[in-house]
């Protein structure tokens, strides 16, 4: 049958950004998961739930035309919207059941991965942060999650794909395995000021829910069957983001759907430390651009 040629395997990376995601989507994936037989990374943010203020920030047009086309109110629920917006965010990884949620990823074996401590904060500003502050950010964020797991987070993943060559180096300083900080296919080494970093990138390659939902006729109804097309005509080792506030909440039964329809096509999911080859011969650099359906610039990998 043709369906069983395809054999490809996809590094599946969870991105954690807010309180209810941590406490709703976080043990509503591990069950998923669980029921398929898949591990992944999940990237935690563990400091401040400011991302209400990512909504007025954002007022402009192209922002609230994908907040329109996205029903975001529906997607992310209005807390998310408004949160740190009138009163300061709270320590996700102070609340007890975030830390449990946190818990239970890292035991039911799901690789773990430092996602931001102030996301809001690293999204809006990392241009203007100078190179202590962004140590500083990551090195909070780490000692948080070590301390909730007892084990070290052993990568990182920038939010919002917002990230420079200084957030590069800076991460470097961390024993990363890997990290994931740009979009793009295909793994390599970057290079900063022509000097090779230690840690390797595994770029973001297939669009997130939100970038596509709403746009050239894709819908809830036809959306899992766009991504396995893409995924279909995708190198192997390439990674699909899903959002714990998404997947994990509000779209939870279509992404189960998804895994049983993928797994039916000879497509499997592993945690990005699986996908990373031994030996990685490309060096390249990342460069700051715009993509369709994302507000503002990201890193992408260069050519
Ligand atoms: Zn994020």
């Amino acid at each position: 049958m043709e369906q069983n040629k395809n054999n490809l395997k996809v590094g599946l990376r969870i991105d954690v950004d807010t309180l209810r995601g941590t406490i709703k989507g976080v043990p509503t994936l591990c069950s998923i998961l669980k029921r398929n037989n898949i591990k992944a990374t999940f990237y935690f943010s563990v400091g401040p739930d400011n991302m209400g203020r990512n909504l007025w920030r954002l007022l402009k047009p192209t922002f609230l035309i994908k907040m329109l086309r996205s029903n975001a109110s529906n997607l992310y629920g209005w807390d998310i919207i408004f949160k740190g917006t009138f009163w300061p965010g709270p320590i996700i990884g102070k609340n007890k059941k975030a830390i449990a949620a946190i818990k239970l990823a890292y035991e039911d074996g799901h690789e773990i991965g430092l996602h931001a401590w102030d996301h809001h904060g690293w999204q809006a500003n990392i241009e203007k942060w100078k190179p202590e502050r962004i140590y500083r950010e990551l090195q909070k964020a780490y000692s948080m999650l070590k301390k909730i797991t007892g084990s070290t987070p052993s990568c990182s993943a920038a939010p919002g794909w917002r990230s420079t060559d200084e957030t590069l180096l800076q991460k470097d300083k961390f024993n990363f395995k890997h990290n994931s900080d740009c979009r793009g296919e295909g793994i390599f080494v970057p290079t900063v000021n022509d000097e090779k970093l230690k840690t390797p990138q595994i770029p973001q390659y297939f669009p997130t829910y939100d970038e596509l939902i709403g746009t050239n006729g894709i819908n809830d109804e036809n959306y899992n069957e766009h991504i396995i097309e893409l995924i279909t005509k995708s190198k192997s080792n390439s990674v699909f983001t899903i959002h714990a506030e998404v997947e994990g909440i509000v779209c939870s039964k279509m992404f189960d759907k998804f895994l049983n329809k993928t797994e039916k096509q000879n497509i499997s999911f592993l945690p990005l430390k699986d996908i990373l080859p031994t030996n990685i011969i490309e060096t390249n650099k990342i460069i700051l651009k715009e993509i369709p359906g994302r507000e503002g610039t990201i890193a992408c990998k260069s050519g």
